[in-house]
């Protein structure tokens, strides 16, 4: 080890004294990174079987292999699948506000870290996180949905694609609108812009919160009409409840 790397190993070392881990949910101080205490780690509500194939939404009773929700059965998603990590809810909320406002990497791998159970089998696909206007990204900075889908990405074989899609028009923030409204504020919005790349591919698309589902359907539309495959939905946290569908 040089001079520079025994500075560096000093001065990583005092980070990490200065900087113990902490949770995620809480910012209480944790044995290890990208760890929940175990508080936050009882109240998330994590996601699995028995569920809607398509949508993902929870069965209280297991209808057995295959089966879509009534919602799916009656209007069929655009996307194939949609899965999320965990129920929406006051930890799941947090963690998706830090990420969306106060640029935190580490956040988005405490997050994909419990996404990553959900990735779909099989073939290598081109991961495309949901996009924001790009007058939204320049006053941001980063687009949370990028982070994660870097970070579910990495040490996989799918294809990061951050530019294919993008949204070709703001559209205003969709808190407190019903399923309709939603629908109707970002129809049309997305667009692909390098077909060529989508065509014939299968798509993992990357979001933070599952609502109505409005924005995922107008991604996936584009999505397919531009020649994809597939489009299979990963997301953070998704409303299982109504009444957070105001949120
Ligand atoms: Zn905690
Ligand atoms: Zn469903």
């Amino acid at each position: 080890m040089g001079l520079i790397g025994g500075l560096r190993g000093i001065v990583g070392a005092g980070l990490r004294f200065a900087l113990p881990p902490r949770c995620p949910g809480c910012g209480v101080i944790t044995p290890e990174m990208h760890q929940f205490c175990l508080d936050c780690w009882s109240a998330l509500d994590f996601l699995g079987d028995p569920q809607c194939v398509r949508c993902g939404a929870p069965f209280e009773v297991d209808p057995g292999p295959g089966a879509s929700c009534g919602a799916c059965h009656a209007d069929p998603p655009a996307f194939d699948s949609m899965r999320a990590a965990v129920a929406y809810g006051p930890i799941a909320r947090a963690l998706a506000l830090k990420l969306k406002y106060v640029r935190r990497p580490g956040i988005a791998h405490t997050m994909a870290a419990q996404m990553r159970r959900h990735l779909p089998d099989g073939e290598s696909r081109l991961v495309v996180p949901v996009p924001l206007h790009r007058w939204r990204i320049w006053r941001r900075g980063y687009n949370q949905s990028t982070l994660m889908a870097r970070a579910v990405a990495r040490g996989t074989s799918h294809v990061l694609a951050f530019e294919t899609l993008v949204r070709t028009r703001a559209t205003p923030s969709l808190r407190g609108l019903g399923p309709d409204q939603r629908a109707k504020t970002v129809r049309g919005a997305f667009a692909v812009r390098d077909r060529s790349a989508v065509k014939g591919r299968a798509v993992l698309l990357v979001d933070d919160v599952y609502t109505t589902g409005a924005t995922a359907h107008a991604c996936a539309r584009a999505l397919k009409r531009a020649g994809a495959t597939r489009v299979d939905l990963i997301c953070w946290a998704r409303v299982v409840r109504d009444e957070d569908v105001a949120r």
